[in-house]
């Protein structure tokens, strides 16, 4: 055993805590767990603990349906405000095994630590800074109906609600308490949306703290009597909930996507690496953007005297909010870094991620060329304006997103046949199953009408 897993049955001792969650995600994003008992960790950090992968989305066919998860001992976790016999509980995330030891090509993790390898071959590591926004309510009604938010606050309000208020101080310190460190939170624009924003630290590191995230600010929430969501766009008045993620590279301690002479700041490697995102990015789009009800966010749209800030063109800019790519003014050397605004909080961030990064590389690798960044606002240029710029559009809805990817060899390569093939059945299968609903809308406008 090594020293990690030696800390973790001594801390599960000493702390006499009774319940050990093994956390693994499956290929749409979805937690799963399984608790173990300390006495059966010490055998599942030599052999794992089988399960069935038939039964989890994406992962195996019923019949090569044995799959092992293997607890990675660096995620070990205590979680203080959570019950056990002590009033703690502890989990750990998982790799995904096959049988025979070899890494599972439908696990998530494994797909991105492929691809952080692939930048580590060239001295990189990648860091990421996700700024999660979600929305609080009051109720979640299943039968379709408008979820009430908590508040009717907007952007950086105060103290419109405070059970909204005293929510993120909670969430925060429930965060910080478990190793996960928050640079900002503050009120986003629409009632009852909020925003916390996660420091940067290494892509697999903040992927796993996404997730993780999302499980505690689910948890917090319940424990103050409200519901949190990370639907892409609840209402269809308001702003949506993004997952703008802030990107940069390291070679040891300096990033290098700095470069103090250039007038942007930017080196050579960061505008090839921004070139890689935007020559992909209609490609990764539907891994970015993974739900029908993502695209009903992926546009401008004006809400009482605003826009919402969500991107709808492929292009970048220096401090732009309606580009793609926005290239925020930073001060120090180690901040240089690019933001990233497609993406939603409902993505499996272990998959965009791992296209996100795989992108920038592929820039690097071939050396893109980066095309001037707009300068305008990009979303009140008219469509021949935007042709003329060269600005291709982000899919519009999944079925479009769907269909470049099934077609991206770049794509299929970063995946993995098995996660490709996977994920296209299942979102072909999600558009089919919304393709055929009638909508309220539809009958409100033609029944009468003709
Ligand atoms: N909620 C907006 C979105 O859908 C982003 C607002 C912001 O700039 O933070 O991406
Ligand atoms: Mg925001
Ligand atoms: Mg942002």
């Amino acid at each position: 055993m090594d020293r990690q897993q030696q800390f973790v049955l001594r801390t599960l001792e000493e702390r006499d805590i009774r319940f050990v969650r093994l956390w693994f995600t499956d290929v749409l994003g979805t937690l799963k767990s399984v608790s173990v008992a300390p006495a059966e960790l010490e055998a599942a950090f030599e052999e794992g603990i089988g399960f069935d992968g038939s039964a989890i989305e994406g992962f195996a066919r019923v019949y090569e349906s044995d799959m092992v998860a293997m607890p990675d001992p660096t995620t070990f976790q205590v979680f203080p405000f959570e019950g056990g016999a002590s009033g703690e509980s502890a989990r750990m995330f998982c790799d995904i095994l096959m049988p025979d030891g070899s890494p599972s090509w439908a696990d998530p993790r494994h797909v991105l630590r492929r691809v952080l390898s692939r930048a580590a071959e060239k001295g990189f590591t990648f860091y990421t800074h996700p700024e999660i926004e979600f929305f609080l309510f009051n109720d979640l009604p299943d039968d379709g109906s408008v979820p009430s938010p908590v508040d009717s606050g907007g952007y950086f309000d105060n103290t419109t609600h405070a059970a909204a208020r005293d929510f993120r101080r909670q969430a925060v310190l429930a965060l910080e308490r478990i190793g996960i460190s928050v640079e900002f939170s503050h009120h986003e624009v629409a009632p009852g949306q909020q925003e916390i924003d996660l420091r940067y630290a290494d892509a697999l590191t903040t992927a796993d703290n996404v997730m993780t995230f999302r499980h505690v600010v689910k948890e917090v929430a319940l424990g103050q009597g409200v519901h949190a969501s990370f639907m892409p766009k609840p209402f269809s008045d308001q702003p949506g909930s993004g997952m703008h993620t802030h990107l940069s590279l390291f070679e040891g301690e300096r990033n290098v996507f700095h470069d103090p002479s250039d007038p942007m700041k930017l080196s050579k490697t960061a505008r090839s690496f921004i070139a890689g995102l935007l020559t992909h990015a209609r490609e990764f789009t539907a891994v970015t953007n993974q739900w029908v009800n993502s695209y009903k966010r992926l546009f401008p749209q004006h809400v009482e005297n605003r826009i919402t800030e969500s991107p709808a063109y492929v292009c970048w800019g220096h401090s732009n909010r309606s580009a793609l790519v926005r290239v925020p003014a930073y001060g120090k050397p180690n901040s240089a870094r690019v933001e990233i605004r497609s993406p939603d909080t409902a993505c499996n961030p272990y998959l965009a991620f791992a296209v996100l990064l795989s992108a920038g590389l592929r820039g690097i690798e071939e050396g893109y060329e980066l095309p001037p960044g707009a300068e305008d606002d990009v979303w009140g240029l008219s469509d021949a304006e935007r042709r003329a710029m060269g600005y291709a559009a982000l899919p519009q809805n999944l079925a479009e997103a769907i269909e470049v990817m099934a077609g991206s060899e770049f794509v299929a390569e970063t995946l993995g046949e098995h996660v490709f093939d996977f994920f296209l059945a299942n979102k072909r299968a999600e558009w089919e199953e919304y393709r055929r609903q009638v909508t309220p809308y539809e009958r409100q406008r033609y029944l009468g009408m003709l």
